[in-house]
């Protein structure tokens, strides 16, 4: 079956903690929620998505598809939710693959089997501006990035959007940051009010409306190996994951 939509986004920030995993588990439950079809895909050596959904040592890997030991093989997480997985060992791919021809481009080769069966490809990113993150951004349509309302909260996005007009440029016409979300979210704190204002005014088309607030629920679902609609429903985390989607879901169609 051919989707309607048929978009592939890199979930990505250099900076470490930001809520790339989550985001990624949590939106991609949403859109599944709403009967997309939707592929996540495990492209950091951390395993931290993997291990959300207490999926590990579920080979193959991303790792062996990327040094062409196997194809992209999807486990089914629900119906309409499925995960390529990552392992530890994907810290070497950096290295393994960097005298590889077209090495920005194997994962884009591996996914092309395979996309046009997702509505959604939402690609979960290392910490690092690497061979990985270029794979990713060689393979996207859009990256999205989340942000935390921290100070410095933008330190570093020069680069990071550097990379990404780049890319967009050289490797893959048309790559643009299709989105940027404001994460662990305080609103009682006015810092947090400040820096949330000023990431709006730094991406004005790009800034979704909804920012994901600090909820303890979100931290605790990867513990039970859990979305959170599946953990906590009724949770600020879940009610904010879904509002999200939805905008994704109105930008993308
Ligand atoms: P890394 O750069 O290491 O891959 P990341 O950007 O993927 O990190 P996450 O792992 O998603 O970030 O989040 C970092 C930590 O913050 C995790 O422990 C996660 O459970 C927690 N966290 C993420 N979002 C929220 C939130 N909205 N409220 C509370 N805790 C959160
Ligand atoms: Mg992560």
């Amino acid at each position: 079956m051919v989707n309607s939509v048929n978009m592939v986004i890199a979930i990505s920030n250099h900076k470490g903690g930001v809520g790339k995993t989550t985001s990624t588990l949590n939106i991609g439950a949403a859109l599944q929620r709403m009967g997309k079809k939707v592929l996540l895909i495990d492209l950091d050596p951390q395993a931290n998505l993997t291990q959300s959904l207490g999926l590990m040592d579920h080979a193959p890997t991303v790792y062996e598809a990327l040094r062409g030991e196997a194809k992209l093989e999807p486990v089914e997480v629900l119906p309409g939710l499925d995960v390529v997985t990552s392992t530890l060992d994907l810290s070497g791919a950096e290295v393994e693959l960097s005298s590889e021809p077209g090495r920005e481009y194997i994962l884009k080769e591996l996914l092309e089997p395979l996309h046009s069966r997702y509505s959604y490809v939402l690609i979960d990113s290392p910490p690092s501006l690497g061979l990985l993150t270029i794979n990713a951004f060689a393979a996207a349509q859009e990256v999205y990035i989340p942000l935390q309302a921290h100070y410095l909260a933008l330190q570093g996005m020069s680069k990071l959007q550097e990379i990404v007009e780049r890319v967009g440029k050289r490797l893959n016409k048309g790559l643009r940051i299709g989105g940027v979300f404001v994460t662990q979210y305080d609103q009682r704190k006015v810092l947090n009010r400040n820096v949330a204002e000023t990431i709006r005014e730094h991406f004005p088309a790009e800034a979704f409306k909804t920012a994901i607030r600090d909820n303890v629920a979100l931290a605790e679902a990867p513990t039970q190996g859990l979305d959170i609609f599946r953990y906590a429903p009724k949770s600020t985390g879940a009610e904010d994951y879904q509002a999200l989607a939805k905008e994704i879901t109105k930008r993308t169609t």
